[in-house]
């Protein structure tokens, strides 16, 4: 048998959280204009309201023609583009920001127990697969060898950040900086997160992000709902306000001007570790057409991956051959000839309980 010796990066989609009920981005608004629909229940209901009021004038105005109005990536992008431009009605970006994490919040069903969290079972197996693999290949190369594997997500859900505290007790590796924990996965959210926290209040000038999780799983009574239940309670260190978050997300097609330099860094990485790689392993990731910047960051890596010798694609494809194609396109163009390519159609769930650990440990 054909160990893999060096490094895996995954790269996860939205076809990864689907199974927490996380509104996939195509019918994202949906589930908020549901949420809308009650808002006495929400804790951003003026926000849902002032968002949902904006998308409708932006309808009414003929002069934004070229815009999917009913597209979450579209109306997002939007925002951030006006806030650029210092165009009219910039704090949009904060609220509908809170829009979309009370969305993810309240549809992302993270499962608590009578008295504390017990945990999402897909992404606790597959942080806990990637730590029993990760453990059998550093104690068979030697730690000087060893790099951890790498997770790419462009999810905004915490499911699997409480997966990887859990395994890793209390550890979850954002990577802010280069200098990180080398024996737990790197965990790159090139979107952001809804946990990721800066604080606004006037006259802090502490502009350093936070990122309250509970660090051990007898603490997480309350982590799901994240902003009803921590954020509004989590006091700034540096300024003591309670609560005046600005949630560090960015539009999935967003990626023209980077004002942060913790996404820059966190971009940078990613290409880094593609190149790194020995196997790239996608899951629920369609490539669309419309991501040039993440085909942008793919291109970059891949072609400079001296190590890469397979690519695995896992995704149920309800178009029926177009995202096996749409791949083979991409790597065609970037990847060597000798790197094999295997494609899975199965979802997040299954495969973390069947395949993963083969792919992950050894070659066929
Ligand atoms: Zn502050």
């Amino acid at each position: 048998m054909n160990f893999v010796n060096g490094k895996t990066v995954y790269i996860l989609g939205a076809g990864a959280s689907a199974h927490t009920g996380t509104p996939l981005m195509s019918k994202f608004l949906v589930s908020s204009r549901q949420l809308a629909a009650r808002p006495q229940d929400l804790r951003f209901k003026e926000d849902f309201e002032t968002i949902f009021k904006w998308i409708d004038g932006l309808r009414a105005n003929r002069r934004v023609v070229d815009i999917d109005l009913d597209n979450i990536e579209h109306v997002f992008s939007l925002s951030e583009a006006m806030h650029q431009t210092r165009e009219q009605g910039t704090y949009k970006r904060v609220q509908l920001r809170r829009v979309i994490t009370e969305t993810v919040d309240r549809f992302c069903c993270l499962q608590n127990g009578p008295s504390h969290y017990t945990g999402e079972p897909a992404y606790d197996v597959f942080a806990s697969e990637l730590a029993q693999v990760g453990q059998q290949r550093r104690d068979r190369i030697g730690e000087t060898n060893y790099r951890p594997d790498t997770i790419i997500t462009f999810n905004y859900d915490i499911a699997l950040d409480l997966a990887l505290i859990k395994t890793h007790r209390g550890i979850v590796n954002y990577c802010f900086s280069s200098e990180t924990n080398p024996n737990i996965p790197r965990y790159l959210k090139l979107h952001g997160s809804i946990n990721w926290l800066s604080c606004m209040a006037r006259g802090c000038r502490d502009a350093s992000w936070r990122f309250p999780l509970p660090a051990r799983p007898a603490d997480f009574k309350q982590p799901i709902e994240f902003h009803i239940n921590t954020a509004s309670r989590y006091q700034c260190p540096s300024c003591d306000t309670v609560g005046d978050w600005r949630i560090e997300i960015v539009p999935p097609t967003w990626a023209k001007t980077v004002e942060n330099n913790h996404f820059q860094t966190i971009w940078q990485q990613a290409v880094d570790d593609l190149r790194l790689a020995e196997q790239i392993i996608f899951i629920g990731y369609s490539l669309p057409p419309s991501d040039s910047y993440i085909r942008y960051i793919l291109a970059q890596g891949l072609s400079g991956s001296p190590r890469l010798r397979r690519i695995i694609v896992v995704d149920i494809d309800p178009e029926k051959g177009s995202v096996h194609n749409r791949y083979k396109d991409l790597f065609s163009s970037s990847a060597r000839g000798d790197v094999a390519f295997v494609y899975r159609s199965e979802n997040f769930r299954d495969y973390s309980h069947s395949q993963l650990n083969g792919d992950a440990a050894s070659y066929e």
